[in-house]
């Protein structure tokens, strides 16, 4: 008997070091998601900070805030195990999934991440009450699972999302999935071992992995959402390197990477319109009123395609149309169609209203494949015998009948 007593003593000793490592262990872990967690967010607001227009950075580099302040204060929460800290942790957690699932839709949308951000906190009506009357257990169980159905929902936003870049948002969804699964299975622990009542941190096999899934999955979404960002920006640059900003239609440089290298064949036509005297319309009514006149034809050249036509605006007041699998006699009509719908146009601009008439020239490729350039410049030289022919008409290329 008295010699069992230093062996309990021992053992009691034991448990408590073991116990004290295993919170050290636990404590070390959460410290690390909360100052990844941090460092994330700083480089999102830089991120932010370099392309503003791309806002989602933004509330996500905010969401993560949110997180990081949740850990440290369930870290102090684990210590002293207060009503006040369960409730802190509880709020900033669900703010920031909430805002994070804001954020999602502010990606995939473009639009406000507010609306969503605010429903999502309505999941604090359900887990703030328990809480705040002392069911710690309770309030626990719910705060698992709003944060797993919001993640849920944010994975939900990226897969809704996945055409514009599929392997990262299909990346960033199983990643998001699964930080919500881990969070679900946290909830199912809790609701099984049924205590209302905890009086300290929830400590099971759950929590552990749920925060070993945290650690690898934020990275992950962290880098994934930033190459997503930089990948929007790209294609985003691309896309205006190759658009005229005044009409919004195709340059020349866009037509010539679509066109430039195939040879063009007998059934593919390119049109080219000039404006005619528009130098005349810029004297008499200004600038301003003649990028009016370019935007205006730039619209009736646009009413007038077939989905398989591409039109671009070369320069100046030139525009290019190409037509694939097409007869001359169709491109004939195409061509009179605008020029007549154009001519018929009463253009109102600031300084007045006017008309405009425009020349048009168009030729095909031939049976061997002609190169684009030479299609063109026989385009070209079609447009201007029809300026020569008194303007306000449209002339075939001779090329196909000489070759
Ligand atoms: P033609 O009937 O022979 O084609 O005569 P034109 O006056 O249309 O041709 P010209 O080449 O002499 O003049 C073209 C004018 O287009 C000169 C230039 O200032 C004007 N222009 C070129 N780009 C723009 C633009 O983006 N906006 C405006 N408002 N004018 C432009
Ligand atoms: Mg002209
Ligand atoms: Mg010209």
């Amino acid at each position: 008997m008295n010699a069992a007593t230093p062996c309990r003593r021992a053992g009691a000793a034991a448990g408590r070091e073991r116990g004290h490592v295993a919170r050290l262990y636990y404590t070390s872990l959460l410290l690390a998601v909360g100052f990844s967690a941090a460092c994330l967010s700083l480089t999102l607001f830089g991120m932010w900070l370099t392309a503003r227009s791309e806002r989602f950075l933004l509330t996500l580099a905010v969401s993560l805030l949110f997180v990081v302040g949740d850990i440290f204060v369930y870290d102090a929460y684990i210590d002293m195990p207060g009503r006040l800290l369960g409730i802190a942790t509880l709020i900033l957690l669900l703010i920031g999934f909430s805002a994070m699932l804001g954020a999602a839709y502010q990606f995939r949308t473009g639009g406000s991440p507010v609306r969503l951000t605010l429903v999502g906190c309505m999941s604090l009506l359900v887990t703030l009450p328990p809480m705040a009357l002392g069911y710690d257990g309770l309030g626990f169980m719910f705060e698992n699972l709003f944060a797993a159905l919001l993640l849920f929902a944010t994975a939900f936003e990226y897969w809704r999302g996945r055409d514009e870049a599929p392997a990262l948002t299909i990346g960033i969804t199983a990643l998001y999935s699964a930080t919500a699964t881990s969070f679900a299975l946290c909830a199912m622990v809790l609701a099984w071992d049924g205590k209302m009542i905890l009086g300290h941190a929830p400590s099971n096999w759950a929590e552990e992995l749920s925060l070993i899934i945290v650690i690898a999955s934020m990275t992950g979404i962290g880098a994934l959402s930033l190459a997503l960002n930089q990948g929007r920006l790209a294609r985003h640059h691309r896309r205006n390197a190759l658009t005229d900003p005044l009409t919004g239609l195709l340059n020349r440089r866009a037509l010539f990477d679509m066109h430039g290298n195939a040879p063009v064949g007998t059934f593919t036509a390119v049109v080219v319109f000039d404006l005619d005297s528009f130098k005349a319309i810029n004297d008499e009514f200004g600038h301003a009123a003649g990028d009016e006149v370019l935007r205006v034809f730039a619209r009736e050249l646009a009413a007038n395609l077939r989905p398989t036509d591409i039109a671009a605006r070369m320069g100046g007041e030139e525009f290019a149309l190409v037509l694939k699998r097409t007869l001359p006699e169709t491109v004939e009509t195409t061509a009179e169609t605008v020029r007549t719908a154009f001519a018929a146009r009463r253009i109102e601009t600031e300084s007045g209203s006017l008309t405009c008439t425009v020349s048009a020239g168009f030729a095909f490729g031939t049976k061997e494949g002609l190169s684009f350039d030479k299609v063109l410049s026989a385009a070209d030289k079609a447009l201007y015998d029809a300026k020569r022919g008194g303007r306000n008409r449209v002339t075939a290329s001779p090329l196909r009948r000489v070759s």
